[in-house]
């Protein structure tokens, strides 16, 4: 095979290892020289073995390694990815003034925040960013029954967590009697009234586009069933509805709900309303009134535009601009409290936090930083095509953020024992970071080592290994343990480098690799694997939460003394 060929074979076995972060699997590059070029198409067993050769060559070197190749001979694949970098922001927004964009965050506070979360806050944050305006976030609490201080607490933890700034921080809650003022003027005006009628028969009628007896019911009954809304009637007995148009084919504008009776305790309010305004009536009001100019939410809400612009006109208020994005899920990890709650009721999921989850305590405890998922989530830009993410798209924003400030570790699995004779020395200091300065630390050795027993396969009597920092080792003898024995370093090429660990300061820890949750429909029982492993004394002296690369094996954040989250490759 000609030379050309085989660099080009080297040149995508680096390229994929380096966008992947892992080990090259021939058949990908296969396909990748056949679908370049097709005149090989007829050599297919003759380049395999090349490919294999090449491909095993490139397997073994460290993610350094490949990234020091490819500076040097393959430049060509780092360009377009720093192009990316550069196309950053989203797309101009119409009738937008420098300096007088307003937008908003409006979160209920009835659950732990997600990735989804993220995506509605970072747009909104940016926009405003991009327009010297101002960003709102605005607690959309009127639903009493769900929403909890506990929540309420942890989106401003997880959003101070994401580095994003609010000009202004209030409840929906703060604005109740406004709601029922403006409630009482759609009521006169004719634009509302109250209907009694059981929550079946509204369904019914909503259905068969019919409208109900209360809303022929004069302005002066509305007024009377409003004041009974106060005290005597149950939740459920009474609702206030916008006069829509039960004939609309958009749905939510069939007579939608503008108030309910709730009869819980809102977790900073008490007892004080039984009243609650509807999503649609709070949602509109307050854009309005807090002056938001641009308004963007996921497209689920879309049909609810109408509805949102319908009320302010009804109410002769001004209406803000509605913009729509695909709402943000990784694929195989749900964001829905309705999944994910009864798995952790039923201990299959730890808690909120329990790495396999999208929540943003979760990203942040497996070792995902939040620059990566505002790079992450700008990179999607605002299509309303409906995007289930690979968890992948996201680690490779991730690995750049990470790979400048992790500490290099050595890390073994499954230990195999590995005695060495002659060696040199008796302790021998590793760089912390193969580029950056980030220290040295000292390991002391005697003759006793662990190997992951992985390498452990692939070592065979008479051949030389090397120890990573250490030096090259000729195997004497190979059983359930190996003896090997120190040598000057030769110039053999393609030797086996490995990481080891001494026995007697192995440290042993818990691995946690977090997998997707769910394979379709199916929850993964195998979501969760743990390891026992051993890894230097050293670790104990990172902190907790430090990002750390175990060599040859990937990221991982540690969680505690005793535990570490593997974050990616
Ligand atoms: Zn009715």
């Amino acid at each position: 095979m000609d030379e050309e060929l085989k660099k080009e074979i080297r040149k995508m076995a680096l390229q994929n290892s380096f966008e992947h972060g892992g080990q090259t699997q021939d058949k990908i590059i296969l396909g990748k020289i056949l679908g370049t070029k097709p005149e090989f198409r007829t050599k297919v067993k003759e380049i395999t073995e090349d490919i294999s050769e090449i491909v095993a060559n490139v397997n073994q070197l460290s993610f350094e390694e490949i990234k020091k190749e490819i500076r040097e001979n393959f430049p060509e694949i780092l360009t377009p990815k720093e192009k990316i970098e550069q196309r950053e922001g989203f797309p101009e927004l119409e009738n937008a003034e420098q300096g007088k964009v307003i937008t908003r965050f409006p979160p209920e506070p009835n659950g732990y925040p997600h990735i989804g979360h993220a995506k509605a806050a970072i747009i909104n944050s940016e926009y405003a960013k991009m327009y010297g305006g101002k960003f709102i976030l605005r607690m959309d609490d009127t639903n009493p029954e769900a929403e909890r201080m506990e929540y309420h607490a942890a989106i401003k933890v997880g959003l101070e967590w994401l580095g994003i700034k609010f000009d202004t921080v209030k409840s929906t809650s703060d604005d109740m009697e406004l709601f029922y003022e403006k409630g009482m003027e759609l009521i006169n005006s004719g634009n509302a009234y109250i209907c009694t009628c059981k929550r079946d028969d509204i369904s019914k009628n909503r259905r068969e586009r019919k409208a109900c007896k209360c809303s022929f019911k004069d302005v002066e009954k509305n007024n009377k069933n409003w004041e009974k809304m106060k005290e005597k009637f149950k939740p459920g007995e009474a609702i206030v509805r916008f006069r829509g148009d039960m004939k609309a084919d958009n749905a939510v504008m069939r007579d939608p709900v503008l108030f309910r009776i709730i009869d819980g305790k809102h977790y900073t309010l008490g007892e004080k309303y039984r009243i609650w305004p509807s999503y649609d009536l709070a949602v509109a009001i307050e854009d309005s009134i807090d002056g938001v100019t641009h308004a963007f939410r996921s497209k689920e809400f879309e049909l609810r535009k109408e509805i949102i612009d319908s009320i302010l006109d009804a109410l002769n208020m001004r209406k803000p601009y509605q913009g729509f994005f695909s709402r943000l899920e990784f694929k195989g990890m749900p964001i829905s409290k309705r999944i994910i709650k009864p798995l952790i009721e039923e201990g299959k999921v730890s808690w909120y936090d329990d790495p396999r989850l999208p929540t943003l305590e979760a990203l942040r405890r497996r070792g995902i930083k939040p620059e990566a998922i505002k790079k992450f989530i700008m990179s999607l830009g605002l299509t309303k095509a409906n995007t289930l993410a690979p968890f992948d798209s996201l680690e490779a924003f991730n690995r750049k953020f990470v790979d400048a400030n992790s500490t290099r570790l050595f890390m073994v699995r499954n230990a195999t024992k590995l005695t060495v004779k002659n060696l040199p020395v008796s302790s021998v200091e590793i760089p912390n970071h193969p580029v950056n300065n980030m220290g040295k630390r000292k390991i002391e050795i005697d003759e006793n080592f662990y190997i992951s027993g992985d390498d452990a396969k692939n070592i065979k009597q008479g051949m030389q290994i090397k120890l990573l920092g250490l030096g090259n080792i000729f195997i004497k003898k190979k059983g359930t343990e190996i003896e090997g024995e120190f040598i000057r370093e030769g110039d053999i090429t393609n030797i086996l480098k490995i990481q080891w660990i001494p026995q007697k300061t192995a440290h042993e820890i818990k691995m946690i690799i977090p997998k997707v949750l769910f394979n379709g429909e199916t929850f993964n029982e195998e979501s969760l694997e743990e390891l026992d492993v051993y890894t230097e004394p050293y670790y104990l002296q990172l902190k907790e939460g430090e990002e750390i690369q175990f060599v040859r094996f990937g990221y991982c954040r540690k969680d505690s003394q005793n535990q570490a989250i593997f974050t990616h490759k």
